[in-house]
């Protein structure tokens, strides 16, 4: 059999654990993915667009555990009452290809999405930062700004949308559940960024949109561009690129769908896992700017996938279902047909 999670069952999984507890442990997981790199399948994922969006494939594996993704991405969702970014996915057995969970992956991919920002963070930003801007302040937002308060110690978070509404729900939620964050709200990304040690952009709109700019950008900064994920959407104007060494998940993929794509083929990236792994520098000064470039990759979802198991196998949460067919001689799958129909045939009986 089965795991089915929902939506609820994983803010379930959430709500039992606290805030603070799912971003570290679920940082380890990916942290530990993340250093057995070698150890996994890899493929850019694959991507199907339309003019409102793309629907995107994102498979992975290592020796005894495979995952997918599907995930969309349409930036005007929100005006007919859908989200952005949904997903769900499923992870399965190598060995024998049995699907042991399927899950809802939209608030898993803010939860993983979140803590890669985090980790990618840790490891590049000023280890004395303190403060971030955060442009774009609608689904992802939250997560981001928990993570980054949990994990590297953020407490002054500089908020900014074209969308007033946005950022009032991104308030009134952080004041709710992480009252020691300061939360400051700004009219535009340049007073946002002033004086921040971390600057994250996750804004949505399928387009070459420019919201940070080499002006706004100061010595010592770390920048975790996560908004701009696909080809023919970027957040970055190039020469920010220019500022700092720039790191990425999985170089193929983004530099096809991350802020990369507007650079020549040949322009030095570093994917983070060395820098993980302690193989490439990261930061090497005070004042160097890093840049994370950051679209998502399958690897993340692998993670996400087996802390989701672990935790509903840990936490009773969860329902167990036939995808995969019960047989009792698993040549006679004909069988579930002639129970089907004998049930049918004889409709008081159990
Ligand atoms: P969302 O639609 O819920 O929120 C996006 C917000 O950006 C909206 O509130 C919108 O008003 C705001 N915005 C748009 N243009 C802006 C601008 N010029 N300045 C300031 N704010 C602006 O979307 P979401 O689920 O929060 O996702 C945000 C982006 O992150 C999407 O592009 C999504 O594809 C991407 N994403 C990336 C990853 C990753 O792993 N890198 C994961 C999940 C989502």
């Amino acid at each position: 059999m089965t795991t089915l999670l929902t939506t609820s069952d994983v803010a379930h999984i959430v709500a039992r654990q606290g805030a603070r507890a799912v971003f570290t442990e679920l940082l380890d997981y990916v942290l530990a993915d993340f250093l057995r790199w070698q150890e996994f399948d890899k493929c850019a994922r694959l991507a199907s667009h339309s003019p409102t969006g793309v629907i995107e494939l994102m498979p992975t594996a290592d020796s005894e555990l495979y995952s997918f993704k599907f995930v969309n991405g349409h930036p005007g969702n929100p005006h007919t009452g859908l989200s952005t970014v949904m997903a769900f996915g499923a992870l399965a057995q190598v060995s024998t290809g049995e699907p042991l969970l399927i899950s809802e992956l939209t608030l898993t991919t803010a939860l993983r999405t979140a803590v890669t920002s985090a980790l990618a963070a840790r490891a590049l930003a000023r280890p004395e930062s303190r403060s971030m801007a955060l442009i774009g302040n609608g689904s992802q937002a939250e997560f981001q700004a928990l993570a980054f308060h949990h994990v590297l110690g953020i407490d002054l978070l500089h908020v900014h949308d074209v969308d007033a509404q946005a950022t009032r729900k991104l308030q009134a939620n952080l004041a709710a559940v992480a009252p020691s964050l300061r939360v400051v709200a700004f009219g535009s990304t340049a007073q946002a960024v002033k004086g921040v040690d971390i600057v994250t952009t996750v804004t949505a709109d399928k387009a070459y949109v420019t919201i940070l700019t080499p002006d706004m950008v100061e010595p010592g900064m770390h920048i975790n561009a996560v908004g701009g994920d696909c080809p023919g959407k970027t957040e970055l104007h190039a020469d920010v690129l220019r500022l700092g060494p720039v790191f990425v998940e999985y170089e193929p993929q983004t530099r096809i769908e991350g802020d990369l794509q507007q650079m020549p083929a040949d322009f030095p990236v570093t994917e983070l896992w060395r820098v993980l792994t302690g193989q490439s520098p990261g930061r090497q000064g005070a004042g160097d700017v890093t840049i994370f470039d950051s679209v998502g990759f399958a690897l993340e979802d692998f993670s996400a996938l087996r802390w989701l198991r672990d935790n509903a196998a840990r936490l009773g949460i969860g329902a167990r279902i036939e995808v995969a067919p019960q047989l009792n001689d698993p040549k006679n799958l004909f069988d579930v047909v002639r129970a089907a129909a004998n049930a049918k045939a004889t409709p008081g009986q159990a």
